[in-house]
């Protein structure tokens, strides 16, 4: 299958052929041809598979087909969780879109809403927004919504996780009711069910990474350690391993800041993304880091959604993800498309049940690998939970007793050495 096979207008083929993309990936082969057809979808799929083109190129396509007379108004609205995201769509409609006279404005909070609304006044084809500032605006009567024709709900679960519900059906009910609806999500629970069951009409499936199965090509290694050694670890993994781009992930904000200014005290370029910065300064510290100049990026899982760093080799969990599924995000930043990568996870002892509930969904447990002279010693060890577990839903493994491996079959990475200190402590 090669992109000319698709139904794509030469505009279209010529920038995807300056983007140097050989063929199609799996979801861009599978999800373009229906999308031109006019049908609904349902996307499965996470970054790294090449999903923002699988559903820019044929949104183009379709706009540039039926250009109106007359003003401008938006025909096309992608929805992204994030900022971060809804640039880089931007980004990749602006460079798709090249050769084709259509228009697009990207919409997110934090910046003025003066330059957003003169650009729909002088006329928009495509909206590429997070929801709460679209509100804004379309409560304003800055934006018209009523003309969308396609309607892209990018990372849909990642805007459930962040409360957006609301929000998307807000915007939902500015839009005409005959439209065509995009929705991708890389993880299927019974929320985004509900959502895309409201949404979508006759959806055609795509499902190209299976469900909840991490990114192919990355490999994964625990390192087990004490929580105060952290820091010293991982900077010894980065000198070590000469690793001179390394995405970091921590569990809160502070907790970026601070990793970001022990490693620049010793000696390694450092920044931290999180939600409490500056547009300027979250767009500044992904440059730098996309550059070189900075060789380790701090982040929380919030920030970090949907960056799209090519070929990035390394990705840390400094601290493990509360919720499972951001695992599986996370390592998702590292090899993309078709590249390899590796995933490294720095845990503690109280961090051991948040690992069994990773491993659990992955239905694997990641190989374990200490490293000469972090070895946890016998209290580093005790196992003393960070927080209680969270809700069932996932696939597999026991109902009651979740912390304790006494009665189950699956491998316990962590409990090889140990003396077989067990038990739910809460
Ligand atoms: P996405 O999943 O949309 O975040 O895309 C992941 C990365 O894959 C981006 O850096 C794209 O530029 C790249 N990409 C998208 N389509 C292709 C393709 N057909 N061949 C090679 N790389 C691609």
């Amino acid at each position: 299958m090669s992109f000319t096979d698709l139904g794509l207008r030469a505009e279209l083929l010529k920038a995807v052929a300056a983007k140097g993309y050989a063929q199609p990936t799996p979801i861009q082969a599978r999800a373009i041809p229906p999308i031109l057809r006019g049908r609904d979808l349902l996307g499965g799929s996470q970054t790294g598979t090449g999903k923002t083109a699988a559903f820019t190129l044929p949104l183009l396509e379709r706009l540039a087909d039926s250009m109106p007379h007359g003003r401008r108004v938006p025909r096309a609205l992608v929805l992204t969780p994030t900022r971060e995201l809804a640039a880089q769509v931007a980004d990749s409609v602006a460079t798709y879109g090249r050769g084709l006279d259509l228009r697009s404005a990207v919409i997110f909070g934090g910046v003025g809403m003066r330059p957003q609304f003169d650009q729909f006044r002088r006329g928009i084809d495509i909206v590429i927004a997070t929801p709460g500032r679209l509100l804004d605006h379309a409560g304003q009567g800055t934006v018209d919504l009523s003309r969308i024709e396609i309607l892209v709900l990018d990372e849909a679960d990642r805007m459930l996780d962040m409360g957006f519900i609301h929000d998307i059906r807000r915007v939902m009910k500015r839009l005409p009711a005959r439209r065509q609806n995009l929705l991708f999500s890389a993880t299927y629970s019974p929320a985004i069910k509900e959502l895309a069951d409201g949404i979508l009409r006759d959806p055609v499936l795509v499902e190209v990474a299976r469900r909840n199965t991490a990114a192919e090509g990355v490999s994964q290694t625990v390192h087990p350690v004490a929580k105060a050694d952290k820091r010293s670890l991982l900077a010894h993994l980065i000198r070590e391993g000469g690793w001179n781009q390394v995405l970091v992930f921590t569990r809160t904000k502070h907790g970026a800041n601070r990793l970001a200014r022990q490693l620049k005290n010793d000696g390694i370029s450092a920044d931290a993304i999180h939600g409490n910065k500056s547009q300027n300064a979250r767009t500044r510290a992904l440059s730098d880091f996309k550059s070189g100049r900075v060789r380790v990026l701090a982040a929380t899982d919030v920030a970090s959604r949907g960056l799209d760093i090519n070929r990035l080799p390394h990705v840390v969990n400094y601290d493990l993800p509360n919720v499972p599924e951001d695992y599986v995000h996370r390592i998702g930043r590292t090899g993309r498309a078709g590249e390899t990568g590796a995933a490294y996870s720095l845990v503690s002892a109280d961090e051991r049940p948040l690992l069994r509930e990773i491993e659990r969904l992955l239905n694997r447990s990641i190989p374990v690998s200490e490293i000469a002279g972090y070895a946890m010693n016998e209290s580093d060890r005790a196992e003393t939970p960070a927080r209680p577990s969270r809700g069932e839903g996932s696939a597999g493994g026991g109902k009651a007793g979740r912390f304790n491996g006494a009665s189950n079959s699956r491998r316990k990475p962590f409990r090889r050495r140990t003396s077989g200190r067990g038990g739910a402590k809460r």
